[in-house]
C-alpha cells in the first residue's frame, strides 16, 4: 500500500493483538501490538509500512502514536493487566527528537491507571542509523523510567554479542520464522545455545517469536525460551485472548519432550557408568602390566576401540603425558607424537572436568562439539585412572551417528 494512502485512511488502522504466552505458567502473559491497516481483503500488516526508509519519520510516528493510542485506551478498559508490547522505531524517535513527548504521553495513561511496570517497548537494533552509543541512551532513558525494553529480531540479522550488552535490555526478542529442520539449522542452534547463555549473564529475558511448528517450539524450550509467541501458538486477534487458551495443549507438548530428553539423558548416563566400570576393571587388570603411558593408552584404545577415534592421557595440570594414539581403519592404532607435552589447561571446561574427575572419582561426557582437525561432531569421554593420570577419548562420530541419544 502507497505510505500516502494509509496516513489518509488513518481510521482504517487497528492495533491486532498477538499474545505471548509465558513458558513458567504456560498462559498468555501479554500482548504484542502490531499495526494493521483494515481493507476489503481483511487486515494488512503495516510492517513493510515501518521498515521503509523512504517512508518520512513524521507519517510513521503519526501512525505509531493512533495505533498505541488505541492500544492504551483498550488497556484502560480492560480488567486484567497483563504485559503490552510495544514497537517503537528508534530511528523515528531520534529523528523527531520525540522521546520526551512520548514518555509524557505513556505518563498521561499511567495517570488513569495503567500499569507502567508492565510495559515493554520493542526496539531494532540491526536497522537503526545511529551509532550504538545513541541507542543505548533512548533505551536507557526508558529504563530509567520504569518501562522495560526489549532488543527485536535477533537472529535473522545477525547479532553483535558487544553491542548487544551495550543495550542493557531487559528482554532479547529472537525470530524463529523460517528456520527448518536441516544442517544449517544444526549451526544455528549452535548460535541459540551461546545467546541462552549470554542472555543469562547479562540478566535478559529470552523471547521467541515466529514460533510457525512444533519444532520451533522445541528450540525455543530447549534454548532458554522464557517467553514464546507465532501462529502455531496463537494468532493476533482484534482483542486479548483467553490466558489459557493454549494451557493443556503447551502442558503436553512440554510433558513429551521432557519425556524424551530425560530419556536420552538416561541413556547417556548409563552409558557413562558402563564406561566407568568398564576402565575401573580394565586398570585393575590389564593396565598395571603395562611400562609406560603410552602402553596404557593403546591398552585402552585397543578394548574401546569401536567406540574412540583418538585416544590420549593429560594431567592435573593440563600436561600430555602421551603421544595421540588414533585409529586407522585397516591398521589398528597408530601413534602420533606431535601433540606429547602440549598444555591443555587453556581449554573450556578442561579445569572443572578434571576437578570432577577427581573429586568424585568418576568419568565425564563432554557436550558435542566440532573437532578442529576433523570438522566433526564429536564428543569426549574423559576419565581418572590412578597416579595422577586422565585418559581422554574422543569418540568415533560414526559411533555417535549410530545412537541418536548421545548427539
Ligand atoms: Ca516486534
Amino acid at each position: 500500500m502507497d505510505p500516502l494512502d494509509i496516513i489518509l485512511h488513518k481510521n482504517k488502522i487497528v492495533p491486532l493483538y498477538q499474545p505471548i504466552i509465558s513458558c513458567d505458567e504456560h498462559t498468555v502473559v501479554g500482548y504484542e501490538v502490531l499495526g494493521h491497516v483494515e481493507t476489503e481483503q481483511g487486515f494488512i500488516s503495516l510492517g513493510s509500512f515501518f521498515r521503509d526508509m523512504s517512508v518520512p519519520a513524521e507519517y510513521k510516528w503519526e501512525v505509531d502514536e493512533w495505533i498505541h493510542d488505541q492500544a492504551l485506551s483498550y488497556y484502560l478498559s480492560e480488567e486484567k493487566e497483563p504485559f503490552l508490547f510495544l514497537n517503537v522505531d528508534a530511528n523515528v524517535l531520534d529523528e523527531l527528537n520525540a522521546h520526551e513527548t512520548f514518555l509524557t504521553k505513556l505518563q498521561r495513561y499511567e495517570n488513569q491507571g495503567f500499569p507502567m511496570n508492565k510495559l515493554v517497548l520493542e526496539f531494532r537494533e540491526h536497522d537503526f542509523n545511529g551509532d550504538i552509543e545513541s541507542l543505548s541512551h533512548l533505551m536507557k532513558f526508558f529504563a530509567t523510567n520504569g518501562i522495560q525494553v526489549a532488543v527485536d529480531d535477533l537472529g535473522k540479522f545477525g547479532s553483535d554479542l558487544d553491542r548487544l550488552s551495550k543495550l542493557e535490555p531487559n528482554m532479547m526478542k529472537v525470530d524463529l520464522q523460517g528456520i527448518g529442520n536441516h544442517e544449517s539449522a544444526y549451526d544455528y542452534q549452535n548460535v541459540l545455545e551461546a545467546l541462552a547463555i549470554f542472555s543469562r549473564k547479562i540478566g535478559a529475558t529470552l523471547l521467541f517469536k515466529g514460533i510457525e511448528d512444533l519444532h520451533h517450539l522445541h528450540i525455543a524450550w530447549g534454548h532458554g525460551g522464557r517467553f514464546i509467541e507465532g501462529g502455531y501458538l496463537l494468532k493476533p486477534d482484534m482483542g486479548w485472548t483467553d490466558t489459557v487458551a493454549v494451557k493443556s495443549e503447551l502442558d503436553d507438548k512440554v510433558r513429551s519432550f521432557i519425556l524424551r530428553e530425560n530419556g536420552r539423558l538416561q541413556e547417556q548416563i548409563a552409558f557413562v557408568l558402563d564406561l566407568d566400570q568398564h576402565l575401573a576393571q580394565l586398570a585393575m587388570k590389564s593396565l598395571v602390566k603395562c611400562k609406560t603411558d603410552d602402553e596404557r593408552v593403546k591398552a585402552i584404545a585397543e578394548e574401546l576401540n569401536e567406540m574412540a577415534f583418538r585416544v590420549y592421557m593429560c594431567e592435573r595440570f593440563g600436561y600430555q603425558l602421551t603421544s595421540n594414539w588414533i585409529k586407522h581403519g585397516s591398521t589398528g592404532w597408530e601413534e602420533e607424537q606431535s601433540a606429547r607435552g602440549k598444555n591443555w589447561s587453556w581449554r573450556s571446561y578442561f579445569l572443572e572436568n578434571v576437578a570432577q574427575m577427581e573429586g568424585r572419582q568418576v568419568g565425564i561426557l563432554s557436550d558435542v562439539y566440532r573437532d578442529i582437525h576433523t570438522n566433526e561432531l564429536i564428543r569426549t569421554y574423559s576419565y581418572p585412572l590412578s597416579h595422577n593420570r586422565f585418559v581422554f577419548l574422543d569418540i568415533d562420530p560414526a559411533f555417535l551417528y549410530e545412537r541418536d541419544w548421545l548427539l
